[in-house]
């Protein structure tokens, strides 16, 4: 599973992020700094000028070999969960290791560092702990938050990664313990999006849990006290947004995993003020509108004559159907036919205009209908093209619904797109079963590919890390000073773009995740081509905005010392 690939990079040209060493970095320091530390690859000459002879043993390694090292023992342990601690150790211990493994091997790694795997860190990281990564910003920091993120390390910070551990992935309110979200997607901007490890900080808003068995666990590491509410949680959230601007000029901050009225609250409240963006509402909503971008060469209907049910009205499939709305009037519909396209089932059945019961956020998709309990009857009410699982409920595309979209057309779309994998609305295997083999699938959280009477599906993972490393790129390399629905439309179209006729054919809708990373470059081009012609770049506007772009993407390797 993990045999070394030797191919270089080929969307790399340059490092223009890579540091030298700091001035009296030297012997046994020098070892334990991630960042400039190169274990056995320190070549003779560094060893004499840098005080480490006798503290490394004498064989000198190249990367490329510590790189297989790294994946054979990877390859002896014995579940996911240890193979996410030992890729945590080694980025403690080497970061150029680490991130040319990921970069290398992407599509078996993704899993580990992020979705499923980071949802049973987070759930077990409490008593996982061993040494601190990021940022945990507390309650009790209050009045401080500025002089607190000064003590970060890095000056250069450039993207931040936030969250309040309230919905972690699917799992619900994790506390303090979700800050390992944080730590992954910016893993995965370094990785897929080449933005440099030190312009990255992970950080978790600790303000306090609603989750009773954390705060009665006595390994626990988070703030022991309910979560905070009201005006206390939005003075501190506003706290922490203008103390990073202090701090980190222009930084991008990405809001990740917060309850649903949080997350769109924060959205509405920042996005016209600060180079902020939400993950899961924006995110997911480009990666989403890809697939059905892409959907359309195989099943030759366009998105404008899309009818699209979805089960869960939270922040994802609101998100996703915002964005479906842009982009079918950018296609030339008109706004209220477009928001006619999109219907949505929630705990209480359907969203319709006869309820009283709807927050702010699924009002605008509350049509005129006759009330319906659940997802069955909206289905054979609707008869939608596409049915979109947000819900976080497994086995909710039960054999009765498969069955009734295979019914209503040749080629339904099935996305389940609820994360971790145990919490995906139907499997892979079950929607192909279902429907005879004719469903279009996509899932949130990997599934393997599946035989069924002869043929071999591919599903297709609609994950957020399609998108986001990209965006960023194209916002950190543009300088942009606030990120626009534009951005994520023109992100999806390139996306669409991208997804080679031979992966359609296999019945996915992504590109390879081994291509995420070029995928990502390609991504980043159309973004800061949007915010330079937007007018919201900071920076001058390049002679290339390719070769600008390209020139921006850290990689992972080793420079001489001396
Ligand atoms: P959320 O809490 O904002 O929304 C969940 C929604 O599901 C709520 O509207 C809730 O009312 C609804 N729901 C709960 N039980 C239901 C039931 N029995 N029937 C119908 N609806 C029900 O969460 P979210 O941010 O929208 O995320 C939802 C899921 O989507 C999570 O599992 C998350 O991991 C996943 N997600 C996937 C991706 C991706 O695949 N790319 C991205 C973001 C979120």
């Amino acid at each position: 599973m993990f045999a070394l690939r030797r191919r270089v990079d080929a969307v790399v040209v340059n490092s223009s992020s890579s540091r030298s060493l700091p001035p009296g970095l030297r012997g046994a320091e020098l070892l334990r700094d991630p960042r400039f530390n190169k274990g056995t690859a320190f070549e003779p000459a560094e060893r004499r000028a840098l005080g480490l002879r006798g503290l490394l043993p004498q064989r000198v390694f190249s990367l490329e070999e510590q790189c297989a090292r790294v994946l054979r023992n990877l390859a002896t342990k014995s579940d996911a969960l240890e193979r996410y601690l030992y890729l945590a150790e080694l980025a403690d211990r080497n970061e150029t290791v680490y991130y040319r493994v990921l970069v290398e091997h992407v599509a078996e790694l993704l899993p580990v560092v992020y979705t499923p795997t980071v949802g049973e860190a987070c759930k077990r990281f409490a008593h996982i702990y061993t040494r601190p990564r990021g940022m945990y910003l507390s309650l009790e920091d209050r009045g401080q938050l500025q002089a607190v993120l000064g003590d970060w390390g890095e000056r250069d910070v450039r993207v931040i990664v936030v969250t309040d551990g309230e919905r972690i992935l699917g799992l619900g309110d994790l506390g303090a313990n979700g800050i390992g979200i944080p730590i992954g997607k910016l893993a995965l901007y370094t990785a897929l999006g080449g933005v440099a490890p030190q312009h990255c900080l992970p950080i978790v808003l600790d303000v306090g849990t609603g989750n009773a068995e954390l705060l009665e666990d006595p390994l626990y590491i988070g703030l022991r006290r309910r979560r905070a509410r009201g005006e206390e949680y939005a003075q501190f959230v506003e706290e922490f947004v203008l103390a990073a601007q202090a701090v980190f000029p222009g930084v991008l901050i990405q809001f990740e995993d917060f309850a649903t009225d949080n997350a769109f609250g924060l959205l509405e409240r920042y996005r016209e003020r600060v180079c902020s963006f939400n993950d899961d509402i924006q995110g997911t909503a480009a990666v989403v509108l890809a697939g059905l971008e892409a959907s359309v060469r195989i099943t030759a209907r366009p998105l404008s004559e899309q009818r699209l049910l979805f089960l869960g009205a939270g922040a994802a499939g609101v998100g996703i159907a915002n964005l479906i709305v842009s982009a079918m009037v950018r296609s030339g519909l008109d706004e209220a036919r477009a928001r006619r396209a999109c219907w949505f089932v929630d705990s209480h059945g359907l969203v319709c205009s006869a309820r009283t019961d709807l927050a702010p956020h699924k009002r605008p998709f509350a049509h005129e209908h006759a009330p319906l309990p659940d997802l069955f009857s909206a289905l054979q009410a609707l008869r939608p093209t596409a049915l979109l699982g947000l819900s976080a409920q497994p086995g909710a595309f039960d054999e009765r619904c498969v069955r009734a979209m295979a019914e209503f057309h040749e080629r339904p779309l099935i996305l389940a797109l609820s994360n971790p994998t145990s919490k995906a609305e139907c499997t892979a295997e079950q929607a192909y079963r279902w429907s005879s083999g004719r469903a279009v699938f996509a899932s949130g959280s990997p599934f393997e590919p599946v035989e069924f009477e002869g043929r071999r599906h591919t599903p297709g993972q609609g994950n957020n890390a399609y998108i986001f490393p990209g965006v960023g790129l194209g916002v950190v390399a543009s300088g942009a000073r606030r990120v626009v629905d534009e951005m994520f439309l023109v992100a999806a179209q390139r996306l669409a773009q991208l997804v080679p006729q031979e992966v359609l054919d296999a019945g996915s809708l992504y590109p390879p995740l081994r291509d995420v990373r070029a995928v990502s470059v390609e991504i980043a081009i159309a973004v800061a081509r949007v915010a330079w012609e937007r007018g919201l770049a900071a920076r001058p506007r390049p002679a290339s905005i390719e070769a600008c772009v390209r020139e921006q993407v850290w990689t992972p390797e080793y420079r001489p010392y001396v």
